[in-house]
């Protein structure tokens, strides 16, 4: 597959693990420059060990998508890294909360709405003038389903996706002609947060694939299992190619048809 990347320059951050990292993989297979972020500088070495074969061509840094200065100080890395110029920046780093009402703090609802607003509006604010330097800019936003498919056992992470929903489509008009502007809308991807609640599973002797079947099943997902983070990742770079040039303010569902809605 050629999403028409070569010599393209992109930043993925949380690109260290799941979604990112396949994103990452998939673009400097593509020939793109690509810059990583994540907070443990554990698994940003393994990222960048695992990304080694494309000497060069990687810059992976240390960057919490919380911290402004840390944000800034990634930009100015990648401008002088890029000669000024980056093409894509894929918003995806985060991870989602699992609580009810009865759950929620005041400081988890804090927390939950500072991550999914700032984790997109910080690396924007950060990157914008380095992507006005491009030929094509894009920014695709990494959110999920939860957005407009909400779910009470996750009540603050679907009502902060939205919101990301309703910044996302303000920005796509804000920065048109320039720069466009889109999401995808995940259901449930294997990937690092799963491996996690797998590995906190109650019942140790249920087996791994086990456990994702009961997963998929439970969750009625019509093609029968868990999407891969490959499969996320192609959405991603659609949507941030030359390829789907003439759509901006979309969103694009990757799902396994999970969704209920027309
Ligand atoms: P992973 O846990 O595998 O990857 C998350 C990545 O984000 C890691 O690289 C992590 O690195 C990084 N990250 C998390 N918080 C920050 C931060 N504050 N600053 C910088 N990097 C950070 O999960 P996924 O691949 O599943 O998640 C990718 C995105 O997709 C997330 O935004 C997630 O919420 C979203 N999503 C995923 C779904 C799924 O089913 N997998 C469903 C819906 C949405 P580190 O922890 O070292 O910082």
């Amino acid at each position: 597959m050629n999403f028409g990347f070569s010599g393209r320059t992109v930043v993925v951050t949380g690109g260290t693990s799941g979604i990112g990292l396949a994103a990452a993989r998939l673009l400097l297979a593509e020939g793109a420059r690509v810059a990583i972020c994540g907070r443990d500088a554990g698994r940003l070495e393994a990222a960048r060990a695992e990304l080694a074969a494309f000497p060069g061509m990687l810059l992976a840094q240390r960057c919490d998508v919380l911290d402004t200065t840390a944000v800034g100080d990634f930009a100015s890395a990648i401008g002088d890294w890029s000669e000024g110029r980056v093409d894509l920046l894929v918003n995806n780093a985060g991870q989602g909360r699992v609580s009810t009402f009865a759950t929620t703090t005041d400081d988890d609802w804090r927390q939950e709405l500072d991550l999914k607003f700032f984790s997109q509006l910080l690396p924007i604010r950060a990157f914008k003038a380095l992507l006005e330097q491009s030929d094509a800019p894009a920014i695709v936003g990494v959110n999920s389903l939860l957005a407009i498919q909400p779910e009470a056992h996750m009540v603050c992470t679907s009502a902060a996706r939205a919101g990301v929903q309703s910044l996302l489509k303000s920005l796509a008009t804000e920065f048109a002609p320039r720069i466009r502007v889109n999401s995808i809308l995940l259901g449930l991807v294997e990937s690092g947060q799963w491996q996690r609640r797998f590995e906190a599973r109650p019942d140790k002797s249920q087996s791994r694939q086990a456990w994702f079947e009961a997963l998929a099943t439970g969750k009625g997902i019509p093609l029968g299992r868990l999407g891969l983070p490959e499969e996320a990742a192609r959405a991603i770079l659609f949507l941030g190619s030359p390829a789907a040039s003439y759509i901006t303010g979309a969103s694009l569902e990757v799902s396994g048809g999970v969704s209920r809605h027309i």
